[in-house]
């Protein structure tokens, strides 16, 4: 709750003559039509009006002195609503013993952002530019809000300059509250700055270059300290936080140190050995596929997986043979597997001995039916 004659600037014994001067000058000051371009003023306005509507009315003036408390805010606050019965008023207390918005040191605020990368970049490490909106001194003021320092600004009637003023009302207990007035600055702004109107800040488009490094995963939070927002009243800036999340890649999978890739293999090739390019992270590596490979080999490339961070030693490049089968119509077939069928017993081992059990099968049941008849 205001401090009305504080607002008003005069005495508690001052008499309706002196409240009613006193509002005259204060409203020809901050009255909004003569301070166009400073937002701040009209609320400043608004207060100085309440202040003088209670203090040159006798009664509302009497109820204020013995309660601290406009008339029909009371009547507003303490009108028992079920189950909500003196909330707000018991909330305003509360907010002003624990002095919420006090005049203190704050930490700025952390920027937190979401990142999403490519497999090569977490496993590479890379620099990405993040923008966002930033909040800074304004330059053209210096952060003081006016670009006339002398007169451009006043110390606060209300809070006497100190950004902060007594609880009223408040008993024996010395509790401090930010003004409301000067909003804890302790200086009124009366012809502000045009770029931060009057607020000694300005929100700016910023971009941070931003260090992936080499080897990070997926979910991790990453910290840069002291890269948020600048803190007020001399405290500390925040810090900037990076989630990152690894795209999936569209042919490595990672696992641990090891990266593994699908490598398709023509059927000559995998029967007569051959030298093939498969991909690595930073470009191409030759691969020596030895004779007689099969379907599922997998062949190891050492030292082309991740690249290690720290004490880890970087993993290796698995490739998994998948044959494929040429596709070719009836007549280019026909010429291709010309003499397979003559193929030698024991040249297709996997073949043959599925065929034998299946053979098997069929006679041990051909047996049981005998049996059985
Ligand atoms: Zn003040
Ligand atoms: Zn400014």
């Amino acid at each position: 709750m205001p401090d009305y004659y504080k607002m008003l600037g005069v005495q508690r014994s001052a008499t309706t003559a002196e409240v009613k001067k006193a509002y005259h000058t204060l409203a020809l000051k901050f009255h909004p039509d003569h301070n166009v371009g400073n937002p701040r003023v009209e609320h400043q306005f608004q207060m100085i009006a309440e202040a003088y509507e209670v203090l040159q009315d006798t009664a509302e003036r009497q109820f204020y002195d013995r309660f601290g408390l406009k008339k029909e805010r009371l009547e507003r606050v303490t009108r028992p609503t079920p189950g909500k019965r003196f909330e707000g008023l018991v909330g305003n207390v509360v907010d002003e013993m624990l002095g919420s918005g006090k005049r203190k040191a704050k930490s700025g605020k952390d920027h937190r952002f979401r990142l999403s990368i490519s497999l090569e970049e977490a496993l590479l490490g890379a620099n990405r530019t993040i923008s966002y909106r930033h909040v800074s001194r304004c330059e053209p003021c210096e952060g003081t809000g006016t670009l006339d320092p002398d007169s451009g600004q006043e110390p606060c009637h209300v809070c006497d300059g100190g950004g902060e003023v007594k609880l009223a009302q408040s008993g024996l207990l010395p509790f401090k509250r930010i003004c409301e007035f000067c909003e804890g600055r302790g200086r009124v702004i009366l012809r502000p700055c045009a770029t931060c109107h009057g607020e000694g800040i300005t929100e700016r488009e910023r971009e941070y270059e931003f260090p992936i490094p080499r080897g990070v995963t997926s979910g991790k939070r990453l910290r840069i300290q002291g890269a948020g927002a600048p803190g007020v009243f001399g405290g500390r800036p925040g810090d900037m936080y990076v989630e990152v999340t690894v795209e999936p890649h569209p042919f490595f999978q990672r696992e641990g140190q090891d990266l593994h890739i699908d490598f398709p293999l023509d059927i000559r090739s995998a029967c007569m050995g051959a030298k093939k390019l498969a991909p690595t992270l930073s470009g191409g590596v030759t691969v020596h596929v030895p004779p007689h490979s099969k379907n599922g080999d997998v062949l190891r490339i050492r030292g082309e997986g991740v690249p290690g961070v720290g004490e880890v030693a970087r993993g290796d490049l698995l490739l998994h043979v998948r044959i494929e089968l040429p596709v070719l119509d009836d007549a280019q077939l026909e010429v291709l597997t010309r003499g397979w069928e003559d193929l030698p017993t024991g040249s297709q081992p996997q073949c043959e001995s599925f065929s034998s059990l299946v053979d098997e099968r069929i006679k041990q049941s051909q047996a049981e039916g005998e049996k059985s008849s």
